[in-house]
C-alpha cells in the first residue's frame, strides 16, 4: 500500500471513527504546522462528509519555545479572552474537535519549570469550561499524532536525516493505528467489539479494590461505588458514538481519590509538557502522594504536583495488556497517547465524571463526595511491565489474579 493511501485512510480514521463527523457540522482542529499536508487531506474528506466549517488552531514548537524563552511571564500566564471565547464557541455550537499532537520531549528543556507550570495552570484555569464538554463527553473529540522532525529523531536517533525519522515514524503510527489495513474502519470495529468485551467482564466484575505489585510497585487502589470501565468507543450524551484516542488499547474508570495507598514506581518517561520525567516513584496515604522521587525532571514533577490539590491525588486507572501493538513496537514514543496504550496506567489530576454513575449531573461537591477526583492537571504515567501483578477484590473479600506477567489473567 502507498504512503498516500495509507495516509488518506488515516484521515478517515479520524474523521468517521474518532471525532465521527456528521453532516452540517463544524470540525474544529488544534494542529502543528507540521502537519499541514495532513490536516489538508483531512480537511478535504471533512468537506466530503458534510462538514459545515472547519476552523483550524495552529501550533508551532519552534514559535511556542521563544514566546516561553522570551515573553514576560504575565503572558504566559494571561490568556486572552477571545481565545477563551472561540473554544466556547464551538463547544456551544456541538462541533468536533480533533487534535493533532506532536510530541517533541525536548520542546522546552532548560526552560525554568515554574513558567511552564504557571502557563499550564493558566491555560487549564481558562478552558475549564471547555474542558467540560469532552470530559463529559458532551462533543465528539479525537486526539491522534502526525510526526514532526524533532520529535521522530528523539524515537529513531539513528536515522541519518529527519526525513528518514518522519517515515519511519510515520510507518509506525501506520501499523499502530491500522490505518495500513485494506479496511481500516472494519478491522476498528472489531477492535472496538473486543476493548467492549473486557470493559463489560469488568464492570460485571465490579471490584472494590486492585491491589498492584511489581519491582518497586506496591499500590493498593480503591474504586468506588458505582464506578464504571469504559474502553474504545463511547457515546456522547446525544448518543454519537466515537473514539476519543486513535491510537487506544486501554479500559480504564477512576479510583476512589481517598482511597489509593502504597507506592508505584514509573516504568516508561513521562513527556510532561515538553519535559521528560523520568525513573520516579510517587508514595501515597488516603489518595494522596506523601512522597515522591525522580532521577529525571524532579522539579516539573514537583510542580505537577503542586498544581492544585487534585493534582496530588489519582483521576484515572487503566488497563492495558503488555503485549499491545504500541508494545510490540519496542519503542518509546515520548508521547503519551502511544506510551499510554503500550502500559498500564494512571493519572494524576481530574478524573472523567463519567467514569462513575450520575457523575456527569454531580456538581463539584456531589463529585467530591464520590470520590470523583478534581483538579486543572490530567497526566497520565506509565507503570505497566511485564513484571506486573493485578489482584482484584470483590465485593465480597475474594481475592482474583486480574493481571499476571503484565496481561489479563482472566478469560473473557
Ligand atoms: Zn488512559
Ligand atoms: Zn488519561
Amino acid at each position: 500500500m502507498d504512503f498516500q493511501t495509507k495516509l488518506e485512510n488515516y484521515a478517515e480514521l479520524v474523521l468517521r471513527l474518532g471525532v465521527n463527523l456528521q453532516q452540517n457540522q463544524t470540525l474544529m482542529i488544534n494542529a502543528p504546522t507540521e502537519a499541514l499536508e495532513f490536516v489538508r487531506v483531512v480537511a478535504k474528506k471533512a468537506y466530503g462528509l458534510g462538514a459545515k466549517d472547519i476552523h483550524i488552531n495552529w501550533a508551532d514548537e519552534v514559535l511556542t519555545r521563544l514566546k516561553y524563552e522570551h515573553a514576560p511571564l504575565e503572558t504566559l500566564t494571561t490568556v486572552p479572552q477571545w481565545q477563551i471565547d472561540r473554544q466556547n464557541y464551538f463547544a456551544e455550537d456541538g462541533a468536533a474537535v480533533l487534535s493533532i499532537k506532536q510530541s517533541n520531549p525536548d520542546m522546552l528543556k532548560g526552560i525554568d519549570p515554574g513558567r511552564i507550570s504557571a502557563a499550564n495552570k493558566a491555560s487549564g484555569e481558562a478552558f475549564k469550561n471547555f474542558r467540560n464538554y469532552t470530559m463529559n463527553d458532551r462533543i465528539t473529540w479525537c486526539v491522534a499524532s502526525v510526526p514532526g522532525e524533532a520529535w521522530a529523531r528523539k524515537v529513531f536517533p539513528d536515522a541519518t536525516s529527519g526525513e528518514e525519522a518522519i517515515e519511519k515514524l510515520w510507518e509506525q503510527i501506520f501499523t499502530i493505528t491500522r490505518a495500513d489495513q485494506e479496511d481500516p474502519i472494519a478491522v476498528w470495529n472489531d477492535h472496538n467489539q473486543t476493548l467492549a468485551k473486557v470493559r463489560d467482564f469488568m464492570n460485571k466484575k465490579n471490584f472494590k479494590k486492585l491491589i498492584y505489585k511489581a519491582p518497586g510497585t506496591d499500590l493498593e487502589l480503591e474504586l468506588p461505588e458505582g464506578h464504571i470501565w469504559k474502553g474504545g468507543s463511547t457515546p456522547t450524551e446525544g448518543g454519537v458514538p466515537f473514539n476519543a484516542n486513535i491510537p487506544t488499547e486501554e479500559v480504564f474508570t477512576m479510583p476512589n481519590k481517598y482511597g489509593v495507598n502504597g507506592t508505584v514506581r514509573n516504568t516508561k518517561p513521562l513527556n510532561y509538557g515538553g519535559n521528560v520525567i523520568d525513573n520516579f516513584s510517587l508514595t501515597f496515604k488516603d489518595g494522596q502522594v506523601v512522597d515522591f522521587q525522580a532521577e529525571e525532571g524532579y522539579e516539573s514533577l514537583k510542580h505537577l504536583l503542586e498544581t492544585d490539590e487534585g493534582s496530588s491525588r489519582l483521576g484515572e486507572v487503566a488497563l492495558v495488556p503488555h503485549e499491545s501493538p504500541i508494545s510490540q513496537s519496542g519503542l518509546i514514543f515520548y508521547n503519551t497517547l502511544y506510551d499510554e496504550n503500550a502500559s498500564c496506567h494512571l493519572a494524576l489530576g481530574k478524573a472523567y465524571p463519567t467514569s462513575i454513575k450520575g457523575g456527569s449531573k454531580m456538581n463539584d461537591d456531589e463529585l467530591d463526595q464520590h470520590g470523583v477526583n478534581n483538579s486543572l492537571a490530567h497526566v497520565d504515567f506509565m507503570m505497566g511491565s511485564a513484571e506486573l501483578d493485578i489482584d482484584g477484590v470483590t465485593q465480597d473479600g475474594k481475592v482474583e489474579p486480574v493481571f499476571r506477567n503484565g496481561t489479563w489473567a482472566m478469560e473473557f
